[in-house]
């Protein structure tokens, strides 16, 4: 049967983001926001799926790479098990802007994620602090929360 998601972009949503132009490299620069461990745990407790989406369009640049965003991840889910919050999976665009079918506000990274899960969609949330994720959520019919990049909603 389908399951319910809750979608959450990573910077400025799980941690905070880096300065314009910038990107979070690895993970020493990685610094979670407040109490994100603990909405996680309300998504898993009521039955969610909690997938993040994210575009890292520094790993085209050659800015970031592929290895140091891959340490990064399993640090950051691992960190959060260990606070008692489980992801279940993490889905990324590492292109340049048009040049894929999956850089947000494009669906790719929405339809793989549904592929591979079972998601209703319908019965969706995604969480995100741009209008790129807002986009995103109403291009594919899926409810949308917006983060303020510290921590709260807005
Ligand atoms: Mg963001
Ligand atoms: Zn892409």
């Amino acid at each position: 049967m389908s399951r319910p998601c809750v979608f959450l972009d990573r910077d400025g949503v799980i941690n905070e983001k880096a300065p314009p132009g910038e990107y979070i490299r690895n993970w020493k620069e990685f610094r979670f926001l407040p109490n994100v461990s603990d909405w996680i745990r309300i998504f898993n407790a009521l039955g969610y799926l909690v997938i993040v989406v994210t575009n890292q369009r520094g790993i085209a640049r050659g800015m970031v790479s592929q290895a140091d965003t891959d340490e990064l991840h399993s640090k950051m889910v691992r960190e959060l098990s260990e606070r008692g919050a489980r992801i279940d999976d993490i889905f990324l665009c590492p292109h340049e802007e048009d040049t894929c079918n999956c850089r947000k506000p494009r669906p790719g990274l929405v339809l793989q994620a549904r592929e591979k899960w079972d998601i209703d969609l319908g019965r969706s949330l995604m969480i995100g602090d741009s209008a790129r994720d807002e986009a995103l959520a109403a291009a594919c019919g899926i409810r949308f929360l917006r983060a303020d990049g510290a921590g709260r909603l807005v």
